[in-house]
């Protein structure tokens, strides 16, 4: 018999396929953050996560979207929000790897700085995942091209930093037009005021989960 730690991944309700995916990526056991909030984001619930750069938000949010997915259902299903292009592409790529190869899952990732034509050719052929910047997101709602009925998983990476960069309001109007049933998961390096504040407008009875920085 094998006895399972807390930080085993195969602890976790998430697939075979999916476990067996961890293991081809070389992802043995959760990281503390990953340990903390996975349990209970797998469970439907709202979740605020703070821990510091580098310890693996990403797949914390990206294999609960991924479970809350169904792959035979081609219409936008997730949105994460990201503070800037280069951390969206950073967040689109690994949502990729973890995504079970088989299940041709789409990502498209909608920034700003870069020409709305492509982005809305794109739009048109559909997507289960957007990634994107907030007012970008925010301008695709604003001209139709972008639908979110169907989602069901809102994300927020560094909200802290999106903060910083005065997306508060851009945030809170997304979050208005997701459909009121839904997951919602703030990741943050930080914790400053503005993050409950910002939790208070759309999430529900969040569980807030914090790794301490090890000195
Ligand atoms: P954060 O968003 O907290 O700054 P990332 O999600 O970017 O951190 O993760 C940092 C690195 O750790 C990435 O290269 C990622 O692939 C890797 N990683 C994440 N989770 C695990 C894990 N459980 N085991 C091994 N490596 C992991
Ligand atoms: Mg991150």
């Amino acid at each position: 018999m094998t006895v399972s730690s807390p930080t085993d991944f195969a602890s976790l309700p998430l697939s075979p396929a999916t476990l067996a995916n961890l293991v081809t990526l070389g992802y043995q056991q959760m990281t503390p953050i990953q340990a903390a909030s996975l349990p209970a984001a797998l469970l439907g619930k709202d979740i605020i996560a703070q821990a510091k750069t580098g310890s693996g938000k990403t797949a914390a949010f990206a294999l609960t979207l991924l479970a809350n997915l169904n792959p035979r259902r081609f219409a936008v299903q997730s949105l994460v929000l990201c503070p800037t292009r280069e951390l969206a592409d950073q967040v689109t790529l690994e949502v990729r790897r973890l995504a079970r190869a088989d299940d041709n899952i789409k990502v498209v990732t909608l920034c700003g700085g870069v020409p709305l034509r492509g982005q809305l050719a794109t739009l048109e052929h559909g997507a289960h995942i957007v990634v994107g910047t907030p007012g970008r997101v925010m301008d695709h709602l604003e001209r139709q091209s972008l639908q979110l009925d169907a989602m069901n998983t809102l994300v927020l990476d560094e909200a802290d930093r999106m903060l910083d960069m005065g997306f508060f309001d851009d945030i809170v109007k997304v979050a208005r037009q997701c459909p009121k049933e839904r997951q919602t998961l703030l990741f943050s390096a930080t914790y400053p005021e503005g993050i409950a504040k910002l939790a208070a407008q759309f999430m529900r009875e969040p569980l807030t989960v914090t790794v301490e920085a090890q000195h």
